[in-house]
């Protein structure tokens, strides 16, 4: 049974395609399993003059595909109201005020607030200062804040950022999004390694062989031309959503499942990445046209430098520095136009010490996306005369039907959001070690700003990233050209 929570959401940034594509639906899912019923209401606020009606006729739109009446649709957009607001305009934080508290009372919230900054993050230290100023921070309730990526683009500015914010918000009213915490596999891998002697007992230095992710995507920048440029592949996905997987995988056990516990040893690990060195460990890549002239190159898409530098892939190795894990290496590879989209972890064992058959390598590989569930490779003996191996796959792997059922990300999140749960949520730690790291590689190649190398539009990148595993005696193991 789900239990009805009150909270009065103020979106800035509502008319924007984050909020369309994900907020309204995440909202209208928890509206239909209850969690938000009859206690519970919208202010959307951004540039654009439109009526309250204007505004519910959007939301409708936005969750026509999933909505389980017209009628349903009816109530719950019902909830929403629209205010044209210049976040940088203080008058404009006056009748908000005004709005929040009349919904407030119409809808009995209790003063719970929960802010969402789906702009840009140059507002951010402007909203919060105003929120605070101007009094929309309840007494009576909870005051919470979701925070969109990207969280600055360097430890420097991000810094800034986090200084601004905690002026007017403490640590724990701070939300910062990065929506593969929300993913179900992702959320999976503490619950595999921790509760499955099998493998906690083996996912160790002595007997790992490496860790693989692959976070890749078929599509190129398509209308992020602008944002992208300035950001890259190692800013837009490695600062955030790859080094946070590699903090659940190799993480220490924490003393308990606690938000308190669990980021703590996140970020211990975190602040123990070797820095790298950018020329051996690092390779960047660009993306070409297509051959058959169906993808445009990057440096061609629109609002793109046409000489541009940008990377729109990364791989890399990262080394943790610690006795435990020095030499276990975490490959990582992310990038856009590549052959298909595909959030996955490769985890590979070492063979056996004494090899006394034919074996192949132990592998368990966890889908984050599309497909979604885990699969463990292993040795049996072929049937017949002989002592031959073949490898087996055992197989947990979810439905198309289980997976359209399960809660999307960006439900769970604003779910744990409204609990008052951070546990799948970066800390401002965790996010500070994963800039220091990313800085690092970006200075290296800002110096360097001769070449790039390229790759061919679907194609699982540059040739170099397949040389830095050879140099260690390894492939990567999922390669859809083979
Ligand atoms: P968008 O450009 O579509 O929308 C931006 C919104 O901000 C609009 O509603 C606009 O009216 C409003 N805005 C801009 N300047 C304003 C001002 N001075 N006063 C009031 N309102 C103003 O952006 P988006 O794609 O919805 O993304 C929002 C945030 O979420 C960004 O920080 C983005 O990096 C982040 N994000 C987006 C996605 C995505 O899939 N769209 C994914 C991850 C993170």
């Amino acid at each position: 049974m789900s239990t009805e929570k009150k909270a009065l959401y103020i979106i800035f940034g509502a008319t924007g395609d984050l909020a369309s594509r994900k907020l309204y639906p995440a909202l209208y899912r928890l509206y239909t399993k209850g969690y938000l019923k009859d206690h519970f209401a919208v202010i959307g606020t951004a540039r654009r003059e439109w009526s309250d009606e204007y505004y519910q006729n959007v939301v409708k739109d936005a969750i026509e595909s999933i909505k389980e009446s017209d009628q349903d649709a009816e109530e719950f957009s019902s909830h929403f109201r629209y205010q044209s607001h210049n976040v940088k305009d203080s008058e404009h934080y006056h009748t908000l005020k005004e709005l929040a508290d009349s919904l407030d009372s119409e809808y009995a919230i209790d003063g719970n607030r929960i802010f969402y900054l789906s702009m840009s993050p140059t507002f951010f230290g402007t909203i919060t200062t105003h929120l605070r100023d101007q009094e929309l921070v309840t007494q009576n309730g909870f005051n919470r804040v979701i925070i969109e990526k990207p969280f600055g683009t360097d430890l420097e500015s991000s810094k800034e950022l986090n200084d601004e914010i905690n002026d007017s918000f403490d640590e724990d009213q701070l939300y910062r999004i990065d929506h593969y915490l929300g993913k179900e596999m992702v959320q999976d891998i503490l619950a595999l390694r921790f509760s499955n002697r099998i493998i906690q007992e083996s996912w160790n230095p002595e007997t790992l062989s490496s860790i693989q992710i692959t976070l890749t995507e078929d599509l190129g920048v398509e209308e992020r031309g602008e944002y992208y440029d300035k950001s890259g592949a190692l800013r837009d996905m490695v600062q955030n959503h790859v080094l946070q997987i590699v903090s659940l995988l190799t993480m220490d056990e924490p003393d308990s499942f606690s938000t308190d516990n669990v980021r703590k040893e996140k970020l211990a690990l975190l602040e123990s990445l070797k820095q790298p060195d950018v020329k051996e460990e690092f390779v960047r890549g660009q993306y070409q046209a297509s051959k058959d002239g169906a993808c445009k190159a990057y440096r061609d898409e629109e609002k793109v430098d046409p000489e541009s530098m940008t990377e729109t892939f990364v791989a890399g190795k990262i080394v943790i520095d610690s006795d435990k894990w020095r030499n276990v290496p975490i490959y990582i590879r992310t990038g856009k136009r590549m052959k298909e989209k595909t959030s996955r972890i490769d985890v590979l064992w070492k063979k056996t010490e004494k090899q006394l058959f034919d074996e192949s390598d132990s592998l368990l590989t966890i889908h984050i996306s599309p497909e979604e569930g885990f699969e463990i490779q292993l040795n049996d003996k072929a049937i017949g005369p002989g002592m031959h191996m073949h490898p087996v796959t055992l197989s947990s792997m979810r439905s198309e039907e289980t997976i359209k059922e399960s809660p999307e990300a960006y439900e769970k999140l604003l779910l744990d959001v409204l609990d008052g749960d951070e546990t799948h949520f970066a800390h401002w730690g965790e996010v500070a070690a994963s800039w220091k790291f990313v800085d690092h590689i970006r200075n290296a190649w800002n110096e360097d700003t001769e070449s790039i190398p390229f790759y061919p539009a679907h194609s699982m990148g540059p040739q170099e990233s397949d040389d830095l595993l050879l140099k260690d005696g390894q492939k990567w193991i999922y390669n859809p050209k083979s």
